[in-house]
């Protein structure tokens, strides 16, 4: 969702003649997007400013402004902290940053634009409209909906981003037409619950949105993120076995395994319901790859909770997972919850869930030794350049040789996987003979 809202921050400063420099030092405006979700996301944003204060001492004409979930949750307070920063500018006023540039320009000083507005359209409409959506690459981020009703907790999303609000299907079904037009092979559809996606509007559920979607001539691929386990449907778990495009891969975050913990977080499923839905979607689509988060050390959790997790991790059998240490966010309820856990305790049990999860994924990846893999052909690897990288349909990155076969960005290629690691999957492109095929002829290109 911030890559997302970081493209839209370039869009829509475009037309003002403002273009992205990889080198802070040639700036004339830095913005920076901030994370709010945990602490240590929000000690990074104030201790970056202070790095910048230099920066601006050298320039005076240099603009600084802080965009994002931070800016929302501390408004004015980043002003006292860090005063070389001239704007600041919460999740629902990207669209207005043309003119809070234009105004900074002129020497206005120290303006904060955290207002929440009532519709997704306000939010996002100008900013699509205005915007020149040059779309380069295989792969982009849709968003459906903005803000979040389920109120877990330990969580600041509602209230930095906002009550949840869905977009109109037309308006999704425009964008995504106009990148597959531009290129694009693979869409990702993005809400912090698609699960509820158009409840509040009637505007269909989430698994008639993919339908739609899915008809969109050019789209070769569809995900989702982030769904939530009490909102998820027979209707979604069916469209994993009949929508061929959509991926067969779901984070379906837990968060816990203890019934206890779940109540409090207030997350509205029991572990029981969460495995129950395990085993509807592996049925459905047997082949599916399930991915979740866990946070370890919520206030009061006890040994017993904590085991609970760990018996739900194996049980749920994951291909991999994210997990957290429990952090304090002043927004949330869970800030004043007794029985917090010392740092120590927390990041014992966070080590334990990291353990077990690469070893589940280490033995997972070793069992594709062998197998045919369709890859999506990003570009090529960040590590090794003569090597080429691309994602399975279940996510997975995979860095493949393909010696002397040009032109392979935004095909859907079969790899024969040789390697599995961690996080990550190597082999060679896949021939019947097991041969690289023949460079492409300028015949065969044009065909
Ligand atoms: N909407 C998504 C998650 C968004 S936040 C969902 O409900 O699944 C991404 C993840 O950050 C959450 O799943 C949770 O595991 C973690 N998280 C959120 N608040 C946290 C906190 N206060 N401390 C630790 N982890 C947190
Ligand atoms: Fe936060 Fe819960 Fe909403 Fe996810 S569903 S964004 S964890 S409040």
């Amino acid at each position: 969702m911030n890559v997302y809202d970081s493209e839209a921050m370039a869009r829509v400063l475009a037309p003002m003649g403002y273009e992205l420099t990889a080198h802070k030092k040639n700036a004339d405006c830095l913005l920076l997007n901030t994370c709010a979700i945990r602490a240590k996301a929000e000690q990074k944003v104030f201790s970056y400013l202070g790095r910048l204060t230099g920066l601006k001492g050298n320039n005076p004409d240099l603009l600084i402004g802080v965009g994002g979930c931070v800016a929302q949750q501390e408004a004015k307070k980043i002003f006292d902290r860090a005063p070389h920063v001239d704007f600041v500018f919460g999740p629902h006023a990207i669209n207005r940053l043309p003119e809070i540039v234009a105004q900074a320009e002129q020497g206005k000083r120290h303006a904060a634009a955290t207002e929440f507005l009532d519709s997704f359209e306000e939010i996002t409409q100008p900013l699509l409209d205005k915007a020149d959506q040059e779309q380069s690459g295989v792969s982009a981020f849709v968003t459906i909906m903005s803000g979040c009703d389920n109120y877990c907790t330990y969580c600041v999303v509602p209230h930095v981003r906002g009550r949840e609000m869905s977009r109109a299907s037309q308006a999704i079904l425009a964008e995504v037409e106009s990148l597959a037009a531009k290129g694009v092979k693979e869409i990702t559809l993005l809400g912090q619950n698609v699960n509820s996606y158009g409840n509040k509007e009637g505007f269909g559920s989430f698994a008639e949105l993919l339908g739609l979607v899915h008809e969109v001539e050019g789209v070769e691929r569809i995900r989702f993120t982030t769904s939530h386990p009490k909102d998820l449907s027979q209707e979604l778990i069916q469209a994993f076995a009949e929508l061929p495009k959509l991926c067969k891969h779901i984070h379906l975050p837990v968060q816990s395994g203890s019934n206890r913990i779940l109540k409090k977080m207030n997350r509205g499923y029991t572990r029981e319901d969460y495995l129950g839905k395990v085993c509807a979607l592996r049925e459905a689509c047997p082949e599916i790859r399930l991915t979740t988060d866990i946070i370890a050390g919520f206030p009061s959790e006890t040994e017993e909770d904590f085991q609970d997790t760990m018996d739900l991790i194996r049980q749920a059998d994951y291909d991999s997972l994210f997990a957290f240490m429990y952090s304090d966010r002043p927004l949330a309820p869970a800030v004043k919850f007794p029985g917090k856990l010392s740092e120590e305790v927390k990041g014992r049990r966070l080590a334990q869930v990291l353990e077990v999860s690469e070893e589940i994924a280490r033995a997972k990846h070793a069992a594709m030794i062998g197998s045919k893999q369709q890859v999506l052909v990003e570009g090529r690897s960040v590590q090794n350049p003569e090597q080429w990288r691309g994602r399975t349909g279940g996510h997975v990155t995979v860095n493949f040789l393909a010696p002397a076969c040009g032109g392979l960005v935004g095909k859907q290629v079969d790899v024969l996987i040789e390697n599995g690691y961690s996080n990550s999957l190597s082999g060679k492109l896949w021939t019947e003979d097991g041969d690289c095929p023949k460079p492409p002829t300028e015949e065969s290109h044009a065909a």
